[in-house]
């Protein structure tokens, strides 16, 4: 014998169930309600055995049962039951099944007790499944769909199906049924709540993250994420034999910005600057606000000629800005040091030189680029 997860039957179960875990699931419930469906002819044929039900109708009944719900299965595999606003087919499926329970119920004579229990099973598929509206309209259907078969044979055959019994059990199914959609109600809010949780949840992740990687001021990656994002690059350029360049920058005279605008106007220089700059970097290099007015670039997979180019595109782009802050008009340079990591050296090295290049860039005047 094959156990289970033995991978023959894996190749058969992806055939048949397809490796789609969303459609699995679909025909996975709809391969239950086969079983089940199975196991109902399976007593429907014991009723036949020993004289309570009549062979032929019940041969008709299997065939009508089990072809519908391999039809089921089928219109689910092949993917047609997609374009359904549900692509279970589980409402189908219910009431397909509850009409067969029906009938079920009017072959089988003295063995319809039987039938009760099954279309309970049939009716709890539905509570996980279906909307609280849909699962009342599905106890209404079984309610009247039984209420009619019981009165029929009541009628038809009242030696075996004894009206008093028969208005017994449609009591039975018509108090059975509003306790079910009771079910369905609850189950159906528990599982909004737990949706909305979810939501919730993933919503303040999501946020989580943004405040520990980015710098609330200028939206920019902050020095400790910056930090990581180096050591990573730093680790891949080992590992590839490429190398990177780090460049700090530093807005010239920015105390004077502060000092004549107040610190809010500082603010907006600082968050107006950092979207511009952020404007014209390539997409695969990363700006980091290191503190106060110093920001780091990380200009991935480049030497220091073409990285220059990079830096000097951010330098001129801040010399066109001009802010209109409440104390009149303003304008700011930027300067920069630039350093291309070298084999062998650590991160720290690599920003110490850029640090040394920045403070050259000072004392040559500012407002220039100068590489370590
Ligand atoms: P230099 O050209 O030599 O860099 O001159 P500087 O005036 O820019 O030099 P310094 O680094 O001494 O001054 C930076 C100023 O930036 C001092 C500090 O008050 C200000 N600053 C730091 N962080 C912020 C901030 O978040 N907002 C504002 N508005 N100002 C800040
Ligand atoms: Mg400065
Ligand atoms: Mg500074």
């Amino acid at each position: 014998m094959t156990p289970l997860s033995s991978p023959l039957n894996r190749r058969v179960a992806d055939v048949v169930l397809t490796t789609d875990p969303v459609q699995r699931l679909r025909l996975a419930q709809a391969g239950l309600a086969m079983l089940l469906m199975a196991t109902g002819v399976v007593a429907m044929h014991y009723f036949v055995a020993v004289g309570s039900a009549p062979a032929a109708a019940v041969w008709a009944w299997t065939v009508a049962s089990l072809a519908g719900m391999a039809v089921f299965f089928v219109l689910i595999r092949s993917g047609w039951s997609r374009r359904q606003r549900d692509p279970s087919l589980t409402l189908a499926q219910m009431l397909y099944a509850i009409t067969s329970g029906a009938v079920a119920y009017a072959l089988v004579g003295e063995g319809r007790g039987g039938v009760f229990p099954i279309v309970m099973v049939i009716l709890a598929f539905g509570l996980f499944q279906l909307r609280p509206r849909e699962v009342h309209a599905v106890g209404a259907f079984a309610v009247g769909l039984f209420g009619a078969v019981m009165a029929l044979m009541a009628w038809w055959r009242p030696e075996v199906y004894t009206p008093r019994v028969e208005l017994g059990h449609f009591l039975m199914v018509a108090t059975m049924m509003p306790a079910m959609s009771m079910l369905a109600g609850r189950l159906s809010r528990m599982r909004e709540r737990l949706r909305r949780q979810k939501a919730d949840l993933a919503q303040a992740v999501a946020r989580i993250q943004e405040m520990a990687t980015r710098d609330a001021l200028t939206g920019l990656v902050n020095r400790r994420h910056m930090l990581e994002l180096m050591e990573q690059e730093h680790r891949r350029c080992v590992r590839s034999g490429h190398t990177f360049c780090l460049a700090l920058l530093d807005l010239d005279h920015f105390k004077h910005i502060n000092d004549r605008h107040g610190h809010a106007g500082g603010d907006e220089v600082l968050r107006t600057t950092s979207r511009e700059m952020q404007a014209v970097m390539r997409l695969s290099d990363v700006l980091a606000r290191w503190g106060g007015e110093e920001f780091v670039m990380m200009l991935c997979d480049s030497r220091a000629p073409l990285a220059r180019g990079g830096v000097e595109r951010l330098r001129e782009r801040v010399l066109q800005l001009r802010f209109e802050l409440e104390a009149g008009p303003a304008a700011i340079t930027l300067s920069a040091g630039l350093a291309e990591h070298h084999a062998g050296e650590s991160v720290a090295q690599t920003l110490e030189r850029a640090d040394k290049a920045l403070y050259e860039a000072k004392a040559q005047g500012r407002n220039r680029v100068v590489v370590a």
